[in-house]
């Protein structure tokens, strides 16, 4: 038997961390006492957060202040820069940006789509991301989108089944109904290529997210590959803040983007994403999100479908997209999301059920309100930059 045959395998993993008297240290270069040189002990270090003076004496003397939703997710930003920028820091950051629009609006007594200017339509109809569009039909929306069941690795085969299954439900819900194809990060640019020219005579709407989300080349190769081919491209769902929708704008290489709201940044980097696809004639249909898109969608011209993705565990029922955690979450219905004329994104949050991971006391967080409420306010005006 060959040595590699004998290789013993991992039987457990521990992840361990030490904590010395000035910090964990560690792998964190930055968690050294405030007067060692790297946190400013000798010289002071220019951060991303030199602009936000409460927050600019050391590397590791960030925080954030509530003085307004566009500076805290600044904030929030610019201190997780050098290892945010995309996943799990940002969608962290729009859970905190929404819920400050949420508060803006109870307090100014108005629907965040008001805080945005105001609706710009009447009705904001609603497509259904689903296994059922059949269903979906007979619920009355005014779309459907199925997931692609099969990937490069299922060979010719595979794609032929694709274009069997898109057929069959094509056949279901008959010519006239908008029926689209979730690829869902899965294929290549030939494969993406093939499969749009495939099913381009049955009909299909758009080929969504078919690359993984940085392959913006690929995207732009397919774009390229397909000139003159009726079928729609669209990606944005895994696309994080405005640098990452400006790359993907600039590369005009999709018809729609889907930023997810409770993903890239929140409202506060959404409207910036939407007004740079406004200049590029690129429509914005957010992904999922429930009340968090339609807010925006009702505000901006160029949203003008949103998206639900039924939760309903055979897909045969409207059930709410956060589960029960708003129980008056607005649902579609006959084609359509209204919203209710509530303050905020006008839904409550059932806290019965919730848990807090990590407790804080009170002193500590009437310690960290006093801290914000006395910050020093500039009296000198200085030339900012
Ligand atoms: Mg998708």
């Amino acid at each position: 038997m060959s040595g590699t045959k004998n290789f013993p395998r991992i039987k457990s993993v521990r992840a361990l961390c030490q904590q010395g008297a000035s910090g964990d240290a560690g792998a964190d270069c930055h968690d050294v006492p405030d007067s060692h040189w790297l946190n400013c002990g000798l010289a002071p270090v220019a951060t991303p957060m030199s602009c936000h003076p409460q927050y600019a004496a050391t590397r590791k003397s960030w925080g954030i202040n509530a003085l307004g939703t566009l500076a805290v997710e600044d904030q929030m930003f610019r201190a997780t820069l050098n290892y945010g920028r995309k996943g799990l820091p940002i969608q962290a950051i729009s859970a905190v940006d929404l819920a400050l629009w949420d508060l803006l609006g109870k307090l100014r007594k108005e629907p965040v789509y008001a805080l945005l200017g105001g609706k710009a339509k009447d009705r904001l109809p609603v497509y259904c991301t689903t296994g059922r569009p059949d269903i979906a039909k007979s619920l009355g929306f005014v779309g459907a989108k199925i997931p692609c069941p099969y990937g490069p690795s299922d060979g010719d085969e595979g794609l032929r089944k694709n274009v069997e299954f898109y057929k069959s439900w094509r056949e279901k819900v008959g010519p006239d109904f908008p029926l689209s194809l979730d690829c869902y990060m899965a294929l290549t640019v030939p494969y993406a290529t093939k499969l749009a020219r495939a099913l381009e005579p049955h009909g299909l709407k758009w080929m969504e997210e078919f690359l993984p989300p940085d392959c913006y080349d690929g995207y732009k190769e397919v774009r390229e590959n397909l000139r003159g081919c009726g079928v729609l491209l669209t990606t944005g769902e895994h696309e994080y803040s405005r640098y990452g929708f400006r790359q993907l704008l600039e590369s005009r290489c999709v018809d729609v983007i889907q930023p997810d709201i409770t993903w890239l940044g929140g409202v506060t980097e959404a409207r910036r994403v939407v007004a740079m696809a406004a200049a590029t004639d690129t429509l914005v249909i957010p992904h999922g999100s429930s009340v968090y898109s339609y807010h925006l969608q009702y505000a901006f011209p160029n949203c003008p479908l949103a998206e639900y993705i039924n939760m309903s565990h055979s897909a045969d029922e409207i059930v709410p997209y956060f589960g029960g955690l708003f129980p008056d979450e607005p649902l579609p219905r006959g084609g359509f999301i209204d919203l209710p004329d509530r303050p905020g994104f006008g839904v409550t949050l059932d806290k019965t059920k919730l848990t807090r991971p990590y407790t804080r006391s009170d002193v500590e967080s009437k310690t960290q309100a006093a801290a914000n409420a006395n910050r020093k306010v500039p009296d000198k005006p200085h030339f900012p930059f």
